[in-house]
């Protein structure tokens, strides 16, 4: 007897949750505990947002099922969106679909484009909803290692033939969760035309697009021919300091959009119109508050890589994103870092294995907190390291 499925059993103990109990022991005792574990913006969702989702709540219409794929106002600031910051053209009605968070939609895409079985190509390290998805759909996930010897880019090349045969679907993820590197157009040209020869579609999750240092992110629909292989995943979440707002979008291949609108028309009914609207006001608007926030997380992250730099660390300055991924001190693994430095600092850092097998040996850090904060952190290391 028992009222839960294998798929769920097998699932191994959520990495946070032994991290979460320590931290809720040494608050309990009174520790004032920095949580540089989660990726959620401390940062304020911009006022006029939130005054034009007041504005839309005013109207009974709003309260209304929205259309399966999405009001039209939102799937059209998506399209003049792309335009404008990418110059790549998209059609509203049959390459972009509203999504509630990306999220949802990197999970509901694995059943829309794997059968049981078959092979997701997936980095290692990377964001755990790609792995994790590829499980509920009874498909096999194979780890692409990206690491500081290969760029932290996938080396497609050397996928054996018959991962390559079996493999019907592959997530790359720019600025990376959690390595921050990035990559120029060229590798997106490369993938694509490796997905092309392969058949093996692309997803590319683009939830940090706005946040680069150096140049701009590329997007994958820049790339030669993207659209017939490809999609492309985005979010409000970051760039906007909207993570709860559950609101997000995808572009791209037409076939795999509709696919993916078959299984979201089955199980939900789109997100609510009033955060719907104000999404495309959002990206409507005049982004100079993006760039702002960029610069606050430019500033936080100079005086952190100092830091850590100053005591000793070798930390390479992030590309794009809002972490830090950085090699844990010689004589420790990722898991009795992270334990050390919480027990003995009351600092939460995320154990780079966390990602995937290829992330042992690395810590992840998120800048979600003030230099001040940022700067206690660095004192309170300085004790173990
Ligand atoms: C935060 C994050 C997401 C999820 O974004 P939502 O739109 O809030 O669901 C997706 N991918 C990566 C890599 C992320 O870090």
């Amino acid at each position: 007897m028992g009222f839960t499925s294998q798929k769920i059993k097998d699932i191994p103990p959520y990495i946070f949750s032994e991290i979460n109990k320590k931290k809720a022991e040494l608050k309990d005792k009174g520790v004032d505990v920095i949580d540089l574990g989660i990726g959620d913006p401390d940062l304020s969702t911009p006022q006029p947002i939130i005054d034009e989702l007041i504005k839309e709540m005013g109207d009974q219409q709003n309260f209304k099922y929205s259309n399966y794929s999405g009001c039209i106002e939102f799937r059209e600031a998506v399209a003049s969106y792309y335009k404008k910051q990418y110059d790549v053209d998209l059609d509203p009605e049959t390459e972009i679909l509203t999504l509630i968070g990306s999220k949802e939609g990197i999970a509901n895409l694995v059943p829309t484009v794997v059968n049981p079985g078959e092979y997701v190509l997936v980095p290692d390290p990377s964001y755990g909803v790609y792995r994790m998805a590829a499980h509920l759909a009874d498909a096999q996930s194979y780890s692409m290692p990206i690491t500081e010897e290969n760029n932290f880019k996938p080396e497609l090349e050397k996928l054996p033939d018959d991962i390559k045969k079996q493999a019907s679907l592959m997530f790359l993820n720019y600025p990376s969760n959690p390595t921050a590197a990035m990559v120029d157009l060229d590798f997106f040209n490369k993938a694509v035309a490796f997905g092309k020869e392969n058949s093996i579609p692309i997803a590319h999750d683009f939830a940090y697009n706005t946040v680069s240092f150096n140049d701009p992110a590329p997007s994958m629909m820049q790339a030669e021919g993207a659209k017939d292989i490809a999609v492309e995943f985005g979010s409000l979440s970051k760039s906007y300091n909207m993570t709860g707002w559950r609101i997000g979008y995808v572009v791209g291949n037409k076939e795999i959009i509709k696919g993916l609108s078959v299984i979201k028309s089955n199980t939900d009914t789109s997100q609510f119109l009033p955060v719907q609207k104000a999404a495309a006001f959002a990206l409507n608007m005049d982004q100079s508050v993006v760039t702002e926030n960029v610069e606050i997380y430019r500033e936080r992250m100079n005086a952190f890589v100092e830091g850590l730099s100053k005591l000793g660390l070798d930390v390479t300055p992030p590309d794009g994103s809002f972490f830090v991924w950085f090699p844990v001190p010689k004589g420790y693994t990722s898991g009795t870092f992270a334990s050390e430095v919480l027990e003995k600092c009351g600092v939460v850092v995320t154990p780079g294995s966390a990602f995937g097998t290829s992330g042992e040996g690395y810590a992840r850090v998120s800048l979600t907190h003030s230099v001040e904060r940022l700067q206690e952190v660095i004192d309170r290391l300085r004790k173990v390291l």
